[in-house]
């Protein structure tokens, strides 16, 4: 099994003779289908609405497309929030799921209208001081524990700094309700990266239990329930990707089961996905610059970890296509490196690839959330271009890469000391 890349080598020697390498392109024509896709499964619900997590992918002509496609953003800092007010989302367009918030940054989502997820019980008296206690709340919900779908442990709550505890969330309304908060949001994310149809669902089972609990215990109106992200995606091609239609209807029987019975039927839906929404496309194109020979066998792309860092961090599998060489046996086996200098600053490590040659372009697959945005410019390396292939095959950069300039930019006045 293999993953296929969205441009073909002809497609991307045409592109690089415009824009070399390396650089990030993402694939406008998949965004809005798995986009359109997320809302015909749960059209369901009336309320329903995706809230794109910005961090995966901060980039406005990104966020625009999925704005037409009915989204809105889920922010966590000053900057996010900003790029979303610039690109025109409005309230309640724009969620603000952050933790250990800075009071000013409160402030802020509250004046462009954001709805407010508070992450932490003690928040409440820093929102209070900061810009008073908003109509719509939020509450981040934190069960501890382990996260389990039937007998697999998914993740590790109780480890998680996230989120408040199942009295601290019911102390946290009853306070907000006397404050002045009229329409109430639970949130909660639990594991990342799912690959499993039953991730939603069984989310969805406990929030909406905690739901109805609460709406008993409180009085307070429940007006949405935020499902956060953690819908993953197949970074190895031998995995099924999950099917956002069976997880939507997956969540519609929750719905029904407790939430409908509770006369709480008017309940709204929400996630925040960013790596579901985004990851398949986009890819990181490199070319092969350098061959070396030692212990092992080397293959030295242009791009580096400063480009993608998810292998370096977390060891994390992704996929490599060397363009024009997809039917081409897999006889060798290579590291492919980048230019850092820490050994950790690989894209792949004993990877069965085709004979790769000098110039040859690799896809490096999945690379549209959590790519581009983790960058850094360690070793004085600076990020790439970011480009869009449109849906009627032109191609538009929108991200022009880094200069040395913009390296040197915080230095302000230091180069007339020295
Ligand atoms: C990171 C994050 C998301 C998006 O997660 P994905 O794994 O990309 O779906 C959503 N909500 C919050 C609060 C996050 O921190």
């Amino acid at each position: 099994m293999s993953k296929i890349p969205f441009i073909t080598k002809e497609k991307a020697e045409e592109i690089i003779a415009q824009y070399p390498t390396p650089f990030h392109i993402y694939d406008e024509k998949g965004i809005r289908e798995n986009a359109r896709k997320l809302r015909q499964a749960f059209a369901w619900n009336k309320g329903f609405k995706e809230f794109f997590a910005v961090k995966a992918t901060p980039n406005p002509t990104i966020l625009k497309i999925l704005k037409e496609e009915g989204c809105g953003t889920d922010c966590s800092s000053y900057a996010e929030l900003l790029m979303s007010k610039k690109c025109g989302f409005r309230n309640p367009e724009i969620m603000f799921s952050s933790n250990d918030t800075p009071a000013e940054e409160f402030r802020y989502a509250n004046e462009i209208g954001a709805i407010i997820n508070l992450d932490d019980i003690t928040h409440i008296d820093m929102l209070e001081a900061a810009c008073g206690i908003p109509e719509t709340i939020c509450c981040r919900f934190n069960p501890g524990g382990k996260f389990s779908i039937s007998t697999t442990i998914m993740d590790n709550p109780g480890d998680a700094k996230y989120g408040m505890t199942r009295e601290q969330i019911k102390e946290a309304f009853l306070r907000l309700k006397e404050l002045g908060a009229k329409n109430f949001g639970i949130h909660s994310f639990l594991a990342s990266n799912t690959v499993s149809n039953e991730y939603y669902p069984t989310l969805a089972k406990i929030l909406f239990k905690l739901a109805v609990e609460l709406q008993q215990e409180t009085g307070v109106h429940i007006g949405f329930i935020n499902l956060s992200g953690g819908v993953g995606v197949p970074y190895t091609p031998d995995k099924q990707p999950n099917d956002i239609l069976v997880i939507g209807e997956g969540v519609r029987q929750a719905f029904e089961e407790i939430l409908v019975p509770a006369g709480m039927g008017d309940v709204s839906i929400y996630t925040e996905l960013g790596r579901f929404m985004l990851a398949p496309y986009g890819h990181l194109v490199t070319k092969a610059i350098h061959e070396k020979h030692i212990y092992k066998e080397y293959i030295g792309v242009d791009a580096c970890a400063v480009n993608l860092m998810r292998p370096a961090m977390y060891g994390a599998y992704h996929h490599i296509t060397v363009l024009g060489k997809e039917n081409a046996p897999c006889d060798h086996v290579y590291d492919i490196t980048g230019s850092l200098c820490e050994n950790n600053d690989k894209f792949a490590i004993d990877r069965k690839l085709p004979k790769i040659d000098m110039g040859d372009i690799l896809v490096i697959h999945d690379a549209g959330a959590h790519g581009f945005a983790m960058g850094y410019n360690y070793n004085g390396k600076l990020k790439s271009a970011e480009l869009l292939l449109r849906e009627d095959g032109s191609v538009a950069e929108i991200r022009r890469p880094e200069t040395v300039d913009d390296y040197f930019a915080t230095l302000d006045g230091y180069w007339d000391i020295v």
